[in-house]
């Protein structure tokens, strides 16, 4: 049994574009509203020549502060500067992105007169202040113990990274977990399943930035996650980058100008467009105007529904690719799927919610759970289990979730050895056998890589160690045992011993270059307590 942790803890919901809280409270959730009354908190960061804003205040600053506002932090965080997702969004971003140490990419400021350099991780951990302190002004008394959720997609080094930012913001994070679970924690608790025998359960998870999709058994308070599909770079903001290039080229096809080179004219647009967007999801045509968008020159034009969705049809029946996919995975017809759960902002656009509700034969969807505040509900709801607040609609929840990603090793050749296949039930342990591919070898170097290709090369690279002073022998004959371990976070710890000589070496794969020690950690959270 876990040990009783002292003390209130609260969910918190990282979003790329919005972030929530919430907290277990007399017996229910409560979503925490900031500071000016919204329940959910953009996630932006504005530094100024005396102050840094974060939330309401830095979006609003966005037009006037351009390249010293930043956003979508989770489109960067655990990822490299090489990246070529990360090389394509700088494009679009009006801050500036540039190569770290490690390739780690950092976000250039001005702030106080200075240039600062900051990566993505303070960022988030500057957002997760917010939250904490929106919560402990709610509540009346300081707050340490958090569950923050990430997307199932992310990778292991997105998942540490998310962590570290916690960590940074001063919050104990007793649990990552991601976020199709939390809000099928959402949707199981309003739904009371414990009395109606075990239901499969399909979230459809599609926010600003990120896109997820899980299959799920709910009986008797268990929640078992069966697979789990996604793209950590496919939401709400690609939709409205969609409708941004359309526009750029018609204003380019009328006034024969374009306005990229203008970030100002750009992000007048894009928050034009992007309120245009939500428009449509209740009428059927809108109207962009921008007085003075460029050089003076005013800007008009109707945006309708079909338009809308002629523009993003791609994207839509990716979504609905990896539906079928996570089924196929989960080994679930789509015939025994009972409920169909929307979370996420952008399940309001009604193409998605048609396009999926098709897939499904005409099922009705099930919209009952708020897709903005699900995920930082459901992530209360497992703070409060974690902290073993004595409630019977808590008392027994188990979370049973999965790796997404399968894990391996590098053997010679770029082979990838897979130790632990994706959609494997977490936490959970798998051992090996390695040898050495050449005679008398002193040392053996592992890479250890995550990702679904048989090549390394294709997949993500997590950490590297090695096993020093093996016992010499020749090729084949030394038994090395190899152990990968995820834990309950889903964050991979791998251990090597060489059997002979009894020599150890062990990765939490905290070593991967970028990552922060401890004193780096430290040193941020003393400097982010200066900023706000
Ligand atoms: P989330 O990450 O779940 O907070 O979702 C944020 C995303 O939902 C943003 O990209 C919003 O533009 C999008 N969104 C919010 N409301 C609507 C709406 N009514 N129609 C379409 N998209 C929406």
């Amino acid at each position: 049994m876990a040990p009783r942790t002292e003390g209130t803890a609260i969910g918190i919901d990282l979003g790329t574009t919005y972030s929530c809280v919430a907290v277990w409270r007399h017996d229910r959730v409560e979503i925490i509203p900031n500071d000016q009354g919204n329940r959910t908190t953009p996630s932006y960061v504005a530094f100024k020549q005396s102050e840094c804003l974060i939330g309401d205040a830095a979006q609003n600053e966005v037009a006037m502060n351009l390249t010293n506002t930043v956003f979508d932090a989770k489109r960067l965080i655990g990822r490299r500067f090489s990246d070529p997702l990360v090389r394509r969004d700088r494009e679009l971003w009006p801050f500036k992105v540039i190569a770290g140490a490690n390739d780690k990419p950092m976000i250039e400021v001005t702030y106080k007169g200075e240039k600062k350099q900051i990566s993505a991780e303070e960022i988030s951990a500057m957002v997760l202040t917010k939250m904490k302190q929106t919560a402990e002004a709610f509540l009346g008394f300081e707050v340490k113990n958090a569950v923050i959720t990430v997307p199932a997609y992310f990778n292991d080094s997105q998942r540490q990274a998310t962590k570290d930012a916690g960590t940074i913001s001063g919050l104990n994070v007793l649990r990552i977990i991601v976020e199709p679970t939390a809000a099928a924690i959402a949707y199981g608790i309003s739904k009371k399943y414990s009395k109606v025998g075990p239901k499969n359960v399909l979230i459809f998870d599609l926010g600003g930035g990120t896109f997820d999709v899980s299959v799920l058994t709910i009986e008797n308070s268990i929640f078992q996650v069966k697979a789990v599909a996604g793209d950590t770079h496919l939401g709400g903001e690609d939709f409205d980058n969609r409708v941004v290039n359309y526009f750029v080229q018609e204003f380019k096809r009328r006034h024969k100008t374009d306005i990229r080179d203008n970030p100002r004219a750009l992000r007048k647009l894009r928050t034009c467009c992007e309120r245009g967007k939500r428009n449509l999801s209740a009428t059927t045509d809108t109207t962009i105007a921008i007085d003075s968008l460029y050089n003076g020159i005013d800007f008009e034009c109707t945006l309708t529904r079909a338009k809308f969705e002629e523009l993003n049809m791609d994207l839509f029946d990716q979504c609905i690719n990896h539906v079928d996919k996570c089924l196929k995975d989960a080994k679930v017809d789509k015939k025994i799927i009972h409920d169909v759960v929307l979370a996420g902002g952008s399940t309001r656009i009604p193409k998605v919610q048609q396009m999926l509700q098709n897939f499904f034969n005409g099922k009705e969807l099930c919209r009952s759970i708020h897709p903005d505040e699900a995920i930082a509900y459901g992530a209360a709801v497992e703070a409060a289990s974690l902290i073993r607040v004595d409630n019977p609609k808590i008392r027994d929840m188990v979370l049973l979730d999965v790796t997404p990603l399968s894990l391996g090793i590098r053997l010679a050749g770029d082979v990838m050895d897979v130790f632990i296949p994706r959609n494997t039930t977490i936490p959970i342990k798998k051992e090996k056998r390695l040898t050495t591919g050449i005679d008398f070898q002193k040392n053996v170097d592992f890479s250890v890589y995550q990702g679904e290709s048989a090549r390394t090369t294709d997949n993500i690279l997590l950490g590297e160690f090695d096993l020093i002073g093996i016992h010499p022998a020749p090729k084949n004959v030394p038994y090395l045992n190899v152990c990968f371990h995820i834990d309950a976070n889903g964050i991979l710890h791998v251990s090597a011993k060489d059997r002979t000589s009894g020599r150890k070496n062990n990765i939490t794969i905290n070593s991967i270059k970028g990552r922060f020690g401890k004193v780096e950690i430290e040193r941020m959270t003393k400097e982010i307590r200066k900023c706000i």
